[in-house]
């Protein structure tokens, strides 16, 4: 028997990630009615906590930089705390020659050489993050030019310090949009970096993975879901979005909303994975082709003790030639045992998923065993994130433009199209691919939909 439930609001919102349901707070507390579809049975899209195997796993997003206000504001408004990423004690880099290498402070135990080719490229990178900007970098007069050039290649057209590319590299490729530097622009790249206030902060881990969550991030989406009570429908997969001069009707495989306006809070490869009548324009058919999701495997390996700390290691290991890129304490607030946490990004993780479960987890806790010693070869818990896998996300961690996409489209991205307005941490300036931006975007979305409504019906 056909169940399908019929109702009415002011706005639908499409999804409940952070962006959809920060949307639909700023909306319900500006005095307008608004339902909640999410595929999933669960709020929090990327933010995922989870106990697996006894162990409390942070599965997506989890860590806060001190720039990231929206974000810290909300924790504070929900009486949430943070707490300190481990860090006290020395980290270890592994070179491309497999040398090991304890070491303190930000930088990595290269060649003189090297750490001065290191130095003068962030230096370039943070110029360049200054000119242009997080805001609107399509709209820099060089624009064009650095979003036809690949950062692999405006790497090497700086320096031929190859050491020296590979690292710089590796902050934006394999730890931020989680593709291989070849595949995306320097124009893309400026903008990652400048949506963190520089390229130094984010080659800054103790900037960057600053803060935690007591509880988990999720729990950020589940307050917000708990304000809205039964305005949020889980399991309810929007499939068609009917548009028209006189309002919305969204359809889902649950629940029909009739709406005057919805807010498509999805990552944006999945714009198009919902029918649309009439159909989008051609120039959003074109854009939504030119975004994509990166590829990263978060690992999780626990273990009785955090044993790497008594032998003087914070965890933090970097190598960028080796299988796992990051390795970071990831230890659950208030847990007694140890987790680390470890990354496979891009064409490294290709590689690793064509291995069965058994041969991928040997080879990931080998190249963690590189960096911390064969105690790291045996986890009483082993966990690996596989957002690729997921229908509702595909890929992680977010979304990026190809080449030349984002001075093509940009300026677009964000552009209502009639009643259907567009949220994501994908689309955000600030806090880009982060909860933070999540919310940004979210509150901008709403503020647009406010003012579409005030002017429809100013009463
Ligand atoms: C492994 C991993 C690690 C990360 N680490 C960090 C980190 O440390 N710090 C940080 O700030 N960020 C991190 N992120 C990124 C962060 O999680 C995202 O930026 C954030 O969750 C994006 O929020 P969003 O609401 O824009 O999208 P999402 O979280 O993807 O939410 C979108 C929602 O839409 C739903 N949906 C999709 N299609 C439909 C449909 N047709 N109908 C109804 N619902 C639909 C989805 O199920 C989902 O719930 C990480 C992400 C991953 C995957």
């Amino acid at each position: 028997m056909n169940s399908r439930t019929e109702l009415t609001a002011d706005v639908v919102v499409v999804g409940a990630g952070p962006a959809g349901l920060s949307t639909a707070r700023h909306l319900t507390r500006a005095g307008h009615d608004v339902v909640v579809l999410e595929a999933r049975d669960r709020v929090g899209g990327r933010t995922w906590t989870e106990e697996v195997d006894g162990v409390t796993l942070e599965i997506g997003g989890q860590w806060i930089s001190p720039d990231q206000t929206e974000l810290l504001g909300l924790l504070d408004e929900l009486g949430m705390g943070t707490y300190s990423r481990y860090r006290e004690g020395e980290s270890v880099y592994i070179a491309p020659d497999g040398t090991r290498t304890r070491y303190r402070g930000e930088t990595f135990p290269v060649a003189d050489a090297t750490a001065k080719e290191i130095v003068r490229l962030t230096e370039l990178m943070d110029d360049l993050v200054t000119s242009i900007g997080a805001k609107e970098p399509w709209a820099h007069p060089r624009a064009r030019e650095l979003d036809t050039t690949s950062f692999h290649h405006w790497l090497r057209q700086q320096s031929d310090d190859e050491e020296a590319c590979t690292t710089i590299a590796l902050f934006i490729a394999g730890a931020m949009l989680t593709k291989p530097a070849h595949a995306f622009s320097t124009l893309q790249a400026v903008l990652m970096a400048a949506s963190a206030g520089s390229f130094s902060n984010l080659t800054d881990e103790c900037f960057i993975l600053d803060r935690r969550v007591v509880g988990g991030m999720q729990g950020v989406s589940e307050r917000l879901a708990a304000e809205l009570g039964d305005r949020v429908h889980l399991s309810t997969p929007v499939r068609t979005i009917r548009h028209s001069d006189e309002g919305v009707v969204v359809e889902s495989d649950r629940v029909t909303v009739r709406a005057q306006r919805v807010v498509v809070a999805v990552p944006p490869p999945l714009f198009s994975r919902i029918s649309y009548d009439p159909p989008l324009p051609r120039r959003q058919h074109q854009m939504h082709q030119h975004l994509s999701m990166g590829l990263v495997i978060k690992v999780h390996a626990t273990y009785p003790t955090p044993f790497w700390r008594e032998d003087g290691l914070s965890g933090t290991c970097f190598g960028t030639s080796t299988l796992v890129q990051e390795v970071y304490d990831n230890t659950f607030h208030g847990d007694e045992r140890g987790t680390l946490v470890a990354f496979v990004a891009d064409e490294k993780a290709d590689a690793v998923f064509a291995l069965d479960a058994q041969e991928r987890k040997a080879r990931i806790l080998a190249s963690i065993a590189q960096f911390l010693g064969d105690r790291a070869l045996e986890p009483d818990a082993y966990y690996e994130s596989d957002w690729g896998s997921e229908e509702w996300t595909r890929g992680a961690y977010a979304a990026s433009f190809d080449l030349g996409g984002l001075a093509r489209y940009g300026a677009d991205q964000r552009t209502p199209v009639g009643r259907i307005h567009w949220a994501c941490s994908d689309l955000a300036a600030e806090g880009y691919q982060h909860v933070d931006g999540a919310l940004r975007s979210g509150r901008d979305a709403a503020a647009d939909v406010d003012a579409a409504l005030r002017e429809a019906d100013p009463t």
